[in-house]
């Protein structure tokens, strides 16, 4: 019989969950966790924001396949959570959130940083519960985890009142639960699997889309086995990149529209129907394509489409089944005009770009900025894309070599998530280069936090795409007007990287942008590459409007 208090309850039971970094921006009543978190030696990322912190753990979580913890202070710390949660709720990754708060006999007193923090978080949360007793904390922080990372995973949010983690507790009164095992892998039933060959076996223009749901679940083995084996050409989702070897054969994603115009048949793995992929309807896609859709989510299944056949169950497991089940059922596609078709497109698109990757003029554009970054970068980098168009138009140049080495604004268009997903990337692969290809509107939301990089000795490279606006290339070709809200041109982001500690470059035409990233890299340091650009740069000319948001942003 000892004596524990609740904040080391809280770090015992993280220890025993299997979390070995938390993200933080500690305050009061976190403080004692945060604290006894690190004089023991733990791991503690101490961030500026809390929304770092936040984005940051559920980085963390998609490249680990666990849950990632962020702690914040009360009231308006955690709540300067919310835009993590919801963006890890968009995207179905796992993610801790444990907040302080007000003290339970002072609610409705007008406690210190008092807030509704369980009522403006559920919302956007697979689960929360607020620690009304301490002998409670390792039972609620381990159903925490489960419900984290259950079938489709999500965000949870665990509500700590000050006196929890403050409080005294006879530890011969403190219940010890088994730690979460790891999430299980549910099969399709056997049956839909033979059907769904069937299905696909009698496709003309069959196309298999892959998305971050197969990424999360490591599915990458058993999707090489069926490209391989039925010669299905693919294309993946923004995060689905690297899932396939990007030199592959059957990939046809540089014939995005036409792939989706055209097939006749989808597989889809991990992905969803929403706005990333037009809602599966016309024009964007054929009014009455076959749908074979994989997902460990019941209730995804003839979402926005009927599915054809529904495969519900973990990816790796339901193409391990569907590869098994070749054998019974063969699909095989091999030559068709379909897929020199599309191949004959994806040439035509790169030969299109091609001016512009090496264009010499002195205002610099994107592509020419990400061919010297494609050129450069070795196959292993972690690339973090964060802004509009540096967005989109990375997808076009910058390849993705391997499985969960890309992040982005993903499903919620966070915009903002470039400074965090950059930082869990290099806390998890201290090995790996990590770049984060960031607009320099982008780049002001969580910028300051290149400060924790530098302090954490994490030698990332941020590339800032300065056009010093937003988006100026749709207000001078579509709306047809200037802004007066531009930002001021040419500001030394590199300078400032300087000043915290790292190290800075200044570019300003195109030939410096490779010795930049040369010395870069090898400086062993938290970086910036400041490039000035033609603040009127923009994408290449497409088929249906960016994103054919209707009715948004002046898009037709
Ligand atoms: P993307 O942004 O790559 O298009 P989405 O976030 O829209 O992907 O969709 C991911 C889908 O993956 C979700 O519907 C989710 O339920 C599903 N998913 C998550 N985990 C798994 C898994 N282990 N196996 C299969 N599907 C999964």
């Amino acid at each position: 019989m000892a004596e524990i208090s609740g904040a080391q309850l809280v770090i015992d039971s993280l220890r025993r969950e299997g979390v070995d970094t938390i993200y933080v921006l500690p305050g009061d009543p976190v403080g004692d966790i945060v604290n006894g978190w690190a004089a023991a030696g733990h791991k503690a990322i101490a961030v500026r924001h809390e929304q770092v912190a936040c984005m940051a753990a559920q980085a963390h979580s998609y490249l680990t396949r666990s849950v990632g913890v962020c702690i914040a202070a009360s009231g308006v710390g955690q709540t300067n959570t919310l835009t993590g949660i919801a963006n890890a709720y968009s995207n179905c990754w796992p993610l801790l959130v444990i907040g302080g708060s007000a003290e339970l006999r002072r609610r409705n007193m007008g406690d210190f940083q008092e807030l509704p923090q369980i009522e403006t978080t559920a919302p956007i949360c697979k689960w929360t519960a607020t620690v009304d007793s301490i002998r409670r904390i390792p039972n609620l922080i381990n159903q925490a985890m489960k419900q984290a990372l259950s079938g489709r995973p999500g965000p949870v949010y665990l509500d700590l009142p000050a006196e929890m983690i403050s409080g005294i507790e006879d530890d011969a009164n403190v219940p010890i639960p088994q730690p979460a095992p790891e999430p299980a892998r549910p099969m399709a039933d056997p049956q839909e699997i033979r059907k769904a060959l069937e299905v696909l076996a009698e496709a003309e223009r069959p196309l298999l889309i892959v998305g971050k749901g197969a990424a999360w679940s490591w599915a990458e083995e058993e999707l090489l086995q069926f490209v391989d084996r039925t010669q299905i050409p693919f294309l993946t989702s923004p995060m689905g990149m690297g899932m396939l070897p990007p030199e592959h054969p059957m990939n046809v994603s540089a014939a995005r529209t036409q792939a989706l115009k055209g097939a006749d048949t989808i597989l889809m793995v991990g992905a969803r129907f929403n706005w990333l992929f037009h809602f599966g309807q016309p024009p964007r896609f054929a009014p009455d394509f076959k749908l074979v859709q994989v997902d460990i989510e019941g209730s995804e299944i003839g979402a926005n489409v009927p599915a054809t056949v529904g495969l519900v169950g973990d990816a790796k497991m339901v193409l391990g089944q569907m590869v098994d089940e070749l054998d019974e059922v063969p699909v095989s596609y091999g030559e068709s005009s379909w897929l020199n078709d599309l191949k004959a497109k994806c040439a035509e698109n790169a030969a299109a770009i091609e001016p512009m990757l090496n264009s010499d003029a002195s205002q610099i554009g994107y592509y020419r900025i990400f061919k010297e970054i494609r050129d450069f970068l070795p196959k292993d980098a972690i690339v973090v894309a964060d802004g509009a168009s540096t967005m989109d138009i990375s997808r076009q140049v910058v390849p993705v070599w391997y499985p969960r080495h890309r992040l982005d604004a993903g499903v919620a268009g966070c915009v903002g998530t470039g400074v965090p997903f950059a930082i869990a990337s290099q806390v998890v692969h201290p090995d790996k280069p990590v770049i984060c290809l960031q607009g320099d509107w982008a780049f002001g939301f969580n910028g300051m936090d290149i400060e924790t990089a530098a302090r954490f000795n994490l030698p990332i490279v941020w590339v800032i795409f300065q056009n010093a606006n937003i988006d100026k290339w749709v207000r001078t070709h579509v709306d047809k007007v200037e802004d007066p809200n531009d930002f001021t041109p040419s500001l030394r982001f590199d300078v400032m990287m300087e000043a915290l500690g790292g190290h800075g470059e200044f570019v300003e035409r195109p030939e410096q942008i490779r010795p930049a990233l040369e010395r870069a890299f090898g400086s062993g340091k938290a970086s910036v590459i400041n490039v000035i650009m033609d603040p009127g740069a923009g994408r290449r000319q497409q088929e249906f409007a960016w994103l054919a948001r209707e009715g948004r942003m002046g898009y037709s």
